[in-house]
């Protein structure tokens, strides 16, 4: 059987690992001049794959003296292979359950507060993965979530690399990133309906978190 790559290549398109090498810059010229020409030929789908590359290289660089590690790597195969699945995530993902919600919660006797203002601070577990998460209006209509995922009684490290996928609706692709080495992940947003984030941890879990709708 044909492998997916060599068909990919068959049908002009370089597979995830070649884009990786160019960014790396460990393609010999004439295989990287065709690279670039392809590129400039417009095809979107590896010019986000190599983008993305390059901004993994150039992130990891900045945070560290040394080469990418093979976990950044890999995790960052993870996570396009997740955004690849996007259509059959609600079936391979485990709904998270809401713990609190500070929306949802009184507030406390005298204290006055716009909570369309605040951040809201939501906490969902699925097993023994605690996924905590503050959502916050940033004007203009953006939203920025930030958050941590973690596994009970494990080592931080655990949830270090989750990939982590923003959807609107079905499968409508609104962002996605990885998360760090302390399982914290970030990511910016135009405040819409019917998000739901999926993480999925190294190992394989899939997790599925249903965002609240933003308030006015
Ligand atoms: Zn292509």
């Amino acid at each position: 059987m044909e492998s997916p790559e060599t068909a990919n290549e068959a049908n002009g398109h370089f597979d995830d690992k070649a884009w990786l090498d160019l960014a790396k810059e460990a393609v010999e010229p004439g295989r990287a001049a065709q690279m670039h020409a392809h590129l400039d030929s417009g095809c979107e789908s590896c010019r986000n794959q190599y983008a993305m590359w390059r901004l993994v290289l150039e992130t990891a660089e900045r945070e560290s003296e040394y080469e990418p590690p093979d976990a950044t790597v890999r995790a960052v195969r993870d996570a396009f292979s997740l955004s690849r699945k996007l259509p059959y995530l609600p079936l391979l993902a485990d709904l998270a359950q809401l713990i609190s919600d500070s929306f949802l919660e009184p507030l406390p006797a005298g204290v006055r507060g716009a909570p369309s203002m605040e951040a809201r601070h939501l906490l969902h577990e699925s097993g023994d993965l605690v996924i905590d998460m503050r959502l916050e209006n940033e004007g203009h209509n953006v939203t920025s979530l930030a958050g941590q995922i973690l596994q009970k009684n494990a080592p931080v490290e655990t949830t270090a690399g989750t990939g982590v996928v923003l959807v609107q609706g079905h499968d409508n692709l609104v962002g996605h990133t990885i998360a760090n080495s302390m399982g914290e992940f970030q990511l910016e947003f135009e405040s819409t309906a019917e998000l739901t984030v999926f993480l999925e941890v190294p190992g394989g879990r899939i997790v599925s978190v249903a965002l609240p709708v933003a308030e006015p």
